[in-house]
């Protein structure tokens, strides 16, 4: 196959240099989540749209929390929509080697803030999009772009989700590209990209146990507080129920794949109840690895907060826990309540603070296998997997909304020795190598091309 991006005469020296800057200029504006000031970078972004004859539409969710959409016309197909946060965490600047709002180009990387997570795409996604249009590529479907606020903090309300229910038409798609995967992964010699088809799903508790209120000189059984501690007790020994869900047994399979059968099988074992734990402790895999694996097997619980009594002579009626709960994809709400109250009990009242689904694309459908294609000429040998990920990204504003969304995380990148990105995402001296925003944009536009009917 003919990468679309060797033809329409694009000089990728060019885009190398311009999308560079985009992204430093985009790194030197501040928008620390909170308090967010997104309205400054999707102004930033919707002039520059504007110079290349795009019609931009920038809408605030609230005062300074500013999303910024664009539509490229093609075809009747259905459209794609290229997404990305503008976004930041917040850093400690003295920790790090340059300024974290510098945008400083050092060691053949743009440092900044957003480097990685995820100016970076916003930036690879907005050059596409202006060479699809700079080039007058014959796409069968409309492009749509989008650059929104607040995934990082809180609940995430003035971004996608805000925009879905006020302007559904600015990023209606039934396919969508945005952050979570497309890095590359080596495993026993092998590599792979991923691609992020599924996230676990969020379901944030808040635990009250009630008992007898009296002197702490007279103590008795009914103590809120030493109840609470025998509810939460058994969730730091006992797991919850397995439940694999298909985007996890394809990425394990197609790890094993041309590995040694003990090992594949090993991988698979893991999907097994009577052998998940012993599996996965011979897995050739580090301990951060491990536990990833184990939180995506199941639903899953953290006691985070503990908040009981104000005076030590007081035993108080009422004792609170605050538990982060995780679904595995194919769990609802309700079959998560019911797996914890089998270890709780049922005295603990439970209230759910806040609630978003699991989420699973399918990997058998056209925008992976166009991934796979472009992947199979740009990096032949190295195949793409399905991966899945504990956190979540903007997808969960969105599929709740629209269930028949398929979002699939694709900012492609390879993996630099010694820099290990992983720790510098909402870590210190976060950067991203020149080369790899280039290799990114110029795949991603292979991938809208291919999937916009160029061949
Ligand atoms: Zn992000």
């Amino acid at each position: 196959m003919i990468r679309p991006s060797e033809r329409f005469d694009i000089d990728w020296d060019k885009v190398s240099t311009e999308v560079t800057a985009l992204l430093q200029d985009l790194i030197r504006i501040d928008t620390t989540n909170p308090p967010g000031n997104e309205t400054l970078a999707a102004r930033f972004i919707a002039t520059y749209l504007e110079k290349d004859g795009l019609r931009p539409t920038l809408t605030e969710s609230a005062p300074g929390r500013g999303n910024v959409t664009t539509r490229l016309t093609g075809g009747n197909e259905a459209p794609l929509l290229l997404l990305g946060h503008t976004d930041v965490v917040a850093v400690e600047p003295h920790m790090w080697t340059q300024p974290p709002f510098s945008g400083a180009l050092h060691e053949g990387c743009v440092w900044g803030r957003g480097a990685l997570d995820m100016k970076n795409m916003v930036a690879a996604e907005l050059i596409v999009l202006l060479l699809l249009k700079r080039h007058k590529v014959p796409l069968d479907r409309d492009i749509l772009y989008a650059a929104t606020a607040d995934e990082e903090a809180g609940k995430g309300d003035h971004g996608p989700g805000w925009l879905l229910d006020h302007h559904p038409e600015q990023i209606d798609a039934p396919v969508i590209l945005t952050e979570g995967g497309g890095h590359d992964l080596s495993f026993e010699g092998k590599r792979f990209y991923t691609c992020q088809v599924g996230q676990k799903g969020i379901c944030r508790l808040r635990l009250t146990m009630r008992g007898s209120p009296g002197h702490g000189s007279v103590p008795h059984a009914d103590n809120a507080v030493t109840l609470l501690c025998a509810a939460l007790a058994p969730l730091a020994v006992e797991d919850l129920p397995l439940h694999p869900s298909a985007g996890l047994r394809l990425f394990l399979s197609r790890l094993g794949e041309g590995q040694d059968s003990l090992l594949a099988a090993d991988l698979l074992a893991v999907l097994d109840v009577d052998s998940s734990d012993a599996a996965l402790s011979r897995l050739p895999i580090d301990d951060k690895t491990r536990l990833s694996l184990r939180s995506l097997l199941r639903n899953s619980v953290s006691v985070t907060r503990l908040e009981a009594g104000s005076k030590i002579n007081v035993i108080p009626s009422e004792a609170t826990a605050w538990i982060d709960g995780r679904l595995a994809p194919g769990q609802t709400q309700e079959s998560f309540l019911q797996e914890l109250r089998v270890l709780i009990g049922d005295r603990v009242e439970v209230d759910v603070d806040q609630y978003s689904p699991p989420l699973e694309a399918s990997a058998d459908a056209p925008m992976f296998r166009c991934i796979e294609e472009v992947m199979a000429s740009v990096d032949p040998g190295v195949p793409v997997i399905p991966s899945l990920s504990t956190g979540g990204t903007d997808a969960k504003h969105i599929v709740p909304r629209r269930p028949q969304t398929q979002v699939y995380g694709f900012m492609p990148y390879r993996q630099s020795p010694g820099l290990e990105e992983e720790n510098l995402i909402h870590g210190h001296d976060e950067r991203t190598p020149v080369s790899e925003l280039l290799f990114a944009t110029r795949v991603l536009f292979d991938v809208v091309c291919r999937y916009g009917g160029v061949d």
